[in-house]
């Protein structure tokens, strides 16, 4: 390891200076630990056979009740802006590293527990995770995986047999909860906050800042350490010559363009599922464009661009979900000044950078959007009356382009039947909006006439992109409940359906119904950051 450690192996809360990491070891009491949950396909990534999850000591490993051995456990350094304003030191509280390793394919992926006690960046807290959280993090890494889009993964879900106490509850009375580890998998869990703690703490550290950039390109994006972009691109609102930005010359510049370009294309990628992260804080921003840290994040139901799964983030709403676009904009900002701050990009690549974030989001989230609706080409105002009229009938953002795909492109479609293959959706609305919708659908079926696709290859091509099963907040909550229980085949079944979201799972219908009445109760829809 070549990135600067801390050689105390305590968990004592502390600052610590010029260290990237700290050696620690989990900590967590068990009794009669138990394997809930498992993701066949991320062992298959660490070459990990399947049968190795009945072994009778899996939970003791996978809990870190058991050490691994090889492996060199240890908790991250990292800082971070939290709600806007920054933090100073926050760090791996209550994750630790087991270690890496190399599969078959030499992929490097990295092992974290997650809730195995107390690290010295634990601050006031203890270290632990409860079942409810776990199972969320758990269940949602695969959905978000299986929608398509990078993230953290999880192997492994184990409750430890011991409980653990939280007390921001609704009733503000404390409660002892089932705790419970996730084994984390990814390839990096380097943040924005990784690189922005060591510049905030003056310039002997803005080293630490490039020994860290090096170390991420070397590992992981050695395709610009090895070949650098080989194109010149140009400063599009430049006037001048002098706005080349050459990729060639400075790694840095081009490691932070890419970066910026994967940060757009996450968030584009939410914003076409109806993912609301929940807390963007900048400690929450994979340097590798994962959407990581699963706390309270929620899929839209209803379309609702205000929607903010997190009740701290009330009344601001920050990071709701219409927010989520600019705020990957602001956070990109803070880790590029990061970067500038140790003079390793100049202020055309700057520029340059956050260009790119906008354009490439703009990009991705108009092919996206055109995808979901099966157009020939983008249209930005049919799209926008379409969101319009889901937020003022509150529709099911999900189920909604599920159906959509079932239209006809046939204009001979009289009034009274265009809106048949939408009933499930359009509930309750009033003969005002039922016309509105009908002169919506006209205009799109007038669209789709001119494409010359067939009917069947709009549907198959709209299905692979709009998912009839997410992890809505009801189900979630439905398999918590089982478990907390002591059944853990709800976890199980639903992880089974999230794996294939985008195919029809005859006998699995009731997985994509829109949420019950009683998941209006507190805790479901929105929830606290108490995990
Ligand atoms: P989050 O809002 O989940 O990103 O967490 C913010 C910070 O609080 C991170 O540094 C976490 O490691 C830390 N943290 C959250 N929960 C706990 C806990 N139960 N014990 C120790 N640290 C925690
Ligand atoms: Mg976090
Ligand atoms: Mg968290």
């Amino acid at each position: 390891r070549e990135l600067p450690g801390d050689t105390r192996t305590d968990a004592i809360p502390r600052q610590v200076f010029r260290a990237c990491y700290s050696k620690v070891s989990p900590s967590v009491q068990v009794e009669n630990p138990q394997l809930v949950a498992w993701s066949e396909s991320v062992a298959e990534l660490l070459d990990l056979d399947i049968k190795e999850f009945e072994r009778p000591d899996f939970p003791l490993l996978f809990s870190g009740a058991s050490p691994l051995v090889g492996g060199l456990s240890y908790a991250q350094c990292y800082g971070g802006h939290q709600f806007g304003t920054w933090a100073g030191q926050l760090g791996d509280g209550r994750a630790i590293t087991l270690g890496e390793l190399v599969n078959s394919k030499s992929q490097r992926w990295e092992l974290q527990l997650k809730g195995a006690g107390k690290t010295p960046y634990s601050r006031f807290a203890d270290g632990l995770a409860v079942l409810r959280s776990s199972i969320r993090e758990f269940l949602c890494s695969e959905a978000i995986h299986s929608l398509g889009i990078p993230t953290t993964r999880a192997l492994s879900l184990v409750t430890t047999g011991k409980y653990v106490t939280r007390d921001m509850f609704y009733d503000g009375n404390p409660k002892d909860e089932p705790g419970a580890v996730v084994c984390r998998v990814a390839q990096s869990f380097l943040r924005f906050g990784s690189f922005q703690l060591h510049a905030s703490r003056g310039e002997e550290d803005l080293k630490i800042v490039k020994t860290l950039a090096d170390y991420t390109i070397r590992h992981h994006f050695p395709h610009i350490e090895n070949t650098s972009r080989s194109d010149s691109l140009f400063f599009p609102t430049g006037q001048e010559n002098d706005s080349v930005v050459d990729l060639t010359s400075n790694k840095y510049a081009a490691w932070v363009v890419e970066i910026a370009e994967r940060t757009a294309s996450l968030i584009a990628s939410w914003q076409g599922v109806g993912f609301t992260h929940g807390v963007m804080n900048t400690d929450n921003m994979s340097v590798l464009g994962l959407t990581i840290d699963y706390g309270p994040f929620g899929f839209l139901d209803a379309f609702d661009p205000s929607f903010t799964p997190n009740t701290t983030d009330l009344p601001g709403r920050r990071y709701c979900f219409a927010n989520q676009p600019d705020v990957g904009l602001w956070n990109i900002a803070q880790f590029i000044s990061t970067i500038s701050s140790a003079n390793l990009i100049n202020e055309k690549e700057i520029n340059y950078a956050l260009e790119r974030y906008g354009t490439k989001f703009m990009d991705d989230y108009q092919a996206i959007m055109t995808k979901k609706l099966g157009l020939p080409k983008y249209n930005k105002q049919l799209i926008s009356k379409l969101l319009n009229n889901m937020a003022v009938d509150k529709v099911d953002y999900t189920n909604f382009f599920r159906l959509l795909s079932n239209i006809k492109a046939d204009s001979t479609t009289p009034d009274e039947e265009l809106l048949v293959p939408l009933k499930a959706v359009l509930l309750d609305i009033g003969q005002e909006r039922r016309e509105a919708w009908t002169s919506w659908v006209r205009i799109y079926i007038e669209e789709l006439s001119g494409s010359g696709v067939s009917d069947e290859d709009r549907k198959a091509s709209m299905n692979s992109v709009n998912p009839k099963f997410i992890l809505r907040n009801y189900l979630c909550q439905s398999a918590i409940d089982a478990a907390e229980q002591g059944d853990f085949e709800e976890v199980r079944r639903l992880l089974k359906v999230i794996e294939s979201p985008y195919d029809e799972q005859p006998g699995m219908e009731k997985y994509a119904q829109l949420p019950p009445a009683w998941a209006c109760r507190p805790g479901v829809r929105m929830l606290s950051c108490s995990s």
